[in-house]
């Protein structure tokens, strides 16, 4: 697989349910990588900031009536280029198109979802591209192989059902003792959705879910990754909740994190 990974923000938050700060997240957690308080070096050793290990595609404008067909687009124009991308959102709606592109090039690859919330409703508020839907539109369409979530909260009835439809592995919070042993076999997609961290650790998202993980915790599982990874999304920052730049900053180290891993497991 090609070393560059590509850095490509989606600044979508029409399909917010609720706040709509999301847009604005790409250029938070750019500001918070570069940040001169840290460096880029991730925890195994690599310098992220060295040649061209880490390239950025910039931001680009996303209507709300062709979303997914420009958002697949992009993301196919960075795969055919050989990048691997890493999507800055944006709301949760992003991963659904996206997984439209990494189907077309990579076939049904595993995928892990890191969030306090399914995102499985089959249709809410009247919106099947709500970002509390990607999921269901990916596994009904047949994009993902497998569907692992890892930190899930709040679950409702009709979610849960939704899980079962589509085999969903859940791994929840309730049953949480330490993390489970995460065995991917095949090329790996990552959505990283922030609300899946503590609100202690990460306040600035927009729905907020008490009783989530550590950072830390989350970096442990990322570390534990062993299969290729062919792209992934971090989504669902919102900067007008995050006055210190704490969320930005954590979303910015797991970016650190996850890119150490798409170099070291090829
Ligand atoms: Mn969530
Ligand atoms: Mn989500």
């Amino acid at each position: 697989m090609p070393d560059t990974i590509a850095l490509i923000g989606l600044p979508v938050s029409f399909h917010s349910s609720y706040l709509s700060g999301s847009a604005r997240a790409p250029d938070a957690i750019r500001a918070a990588l570069r940040c001169e308080s840290t460096n880029m070096w991730t925890e195994s050793g690599i310098d992220l900031g060295c040649g061209s290990i880490l390239a950025d595609a910039g931001d680009r404008a996303i209507t709300a009536s062709g979303f997914r067909e420009e958002i697949d687009a992009e993301v196919a124009r960075l795969l055919k280029s050989r990048f691997r991308p890493v999507c800055l959102g944006g709301d949760h709606s992003i991963s659904y198109p996206i997984l439209r592109a990494i189907h077309r090039e990579h076939g049904a690859v595993q995928l892990l979802q890191l969030d306090a919330h399914p995102d499985l409703y089959d249709n809410f508020e009247n919106n099947p591209y709500s970002h509390a839907s990607p999921f269901a539109r990916i596994m009904e369409e047949g994009l993902a192989a497998r569907l692992v979530q890892a930190g899930i909260r709040a679950a409702n009835r009709h979610q849960r059902a939704q899980a079962e439809r589509f085999s969903v592995e859940m791994f929840e919070m309730r049953d949480w003792r330490g993390a489970p042993e995460f065995r991917f076999t095949g090329p790996l997609y990552i959505s990283l959705d922030l609300d899946v961290l503590d609100p202690a650790f990460a306040p600035g998202v927009s729905h907020p879910e008490p009783g989530g993980l550590s950072t830390r915790q989350i970096i442990e599982i990322l570390q534990s990754i062993g299969a290729p990874i062919v792209g992934a999304d971090i989504v669902e920052l919102n900067p007008d909740r995050d006055p210190l730049g704490i969320t930005a900053m954590a979303g910015a180290k797991l970016l650190k994190e996850i890119a150490a891993r798409m170099i070291e497991n090829g």
